[in-house]
């Protein structure tokens, strides 16, 4: 009885989808800023932050939930990586810095519980040579999430400058090339200037209308729990009817889901004649 009062609920309130689809379809229905979609295509962007432990409630003090989500993404990372692999699919993928930084545990900004925490987890804090091999997977276009994942609305410039210059250093000597795609650690995006000067071409917005033209339009959290396969399945019908044309980043974690939910959704995705790119191939920089 309550499941056919919420499923009312949710059709009478939200057309049928998950409030956030709802939301999001009603903001995308607004005119662009600067962003140029594209014409005639239908795009979509797989797009994931890698941190492992480095989560964001490491830095608050639950170090035990860290772990956890660390964990999570750890068991999923290598199953992902094959299937991008296997069935050439193109996606983002950035990087905390300090996963390719050995040293990472002796920075000031850590407590001695978190140095303990990382100590004792070293493998939820750092990348390991295999990985780092199959992150070079060539449909994947790898990229930056900061260094230590400090979020960048709170951080001097001083500190910003640090942050994208030591992330921008490891990645450089573990894939012998400039890192041109970011996302800001949860997205807080701020100092784009500084990490301009570092070689960033484009960086995830945090909003549907970004202001800048680098910007990527933030798109939708890609969480079977709010985007379940019904809700895609829907939302990619509906932008379909409302464009001419969209590039939708969908962006998560490797916790979210695990791989063999995240190959049915990318079926979805394909079912419905929408095809995948990767930021530098939509941007061809
Ligand atoms: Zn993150």
């Amino acid at each position: 009885m309550l499941d056919i009062l919420r499923s009312i609920k949710r059709k009478v309130l939200t057309e049928g989808f998950a409030e956030t689809v709802y939301l999001f379809l009603k903001e995308i229905e607004k005119e662009d800023r600067v962003f140029k979609h594209p014409d005639n295509e239908f795009l979509v962007n797989l797009n994931f932050d890698l941190e492992l432990g480095f989560g964001t409630t490491f830095w608050e003090g639950n170090i035990a939930k860290s772990l956890s989500y660390g964990k999570t993404s750890r068991k999923n990372l290598i199953p992902f990586l094959r299937y991008f692999s296997e069935e050439k699919i193109p996606a983002n993928i950035q990087i905390a810095g300090a996963l390719l930084d050995p040293e990472a545990s002796n920075l000031s900004i850590f407590n001695d519980e978190q140095r303990k925490a990382m100590f004792e987890h070293r493998d939820l804090f750092k990348l390991t040579d295999d990985d780092i091999e199959l992150l070079k997977i060539p449909s994947i276009e790898t990229g930056l999430h900061g260094f230590s994942h400090r979020h960048f609305t709170n951080i001097s410039d001083t500190d910003a400058e640090y942050e994208i210059k030591s992330g921008v250093t490891k990645f450089q000597k573990h894939f012998q090339r400039n890192p041109e795609f970011m996302a800001f650690p949860k997205n807080c995006v701020a100092h784009t200037d500084i990490i301009q000067k570092y070689g960033i071409k484009s960086w995830r917005a945090d909003s549907q209308h970004p202001n800048g033209e680098l910007e990527v339009p933030l798109g939708h959290w890609f969480s079977p729990g709010v985007l379940g396969r019904e809700d895609l399945k829907h939302a990619l019908k509906t932008i379909k009817e409302k464009k001419k044309g969209f590039l939708l980043q969908l962006w998560g974690h490797f916790t979210e889901m695990d791989a063999r939910t995240f190959r049915e959704l990318v079926g979805v995705i394909k079912e419905s004649g929408w095809k995948l790119t990767t930021i530098k191939d939509f941007k061809k920089y």
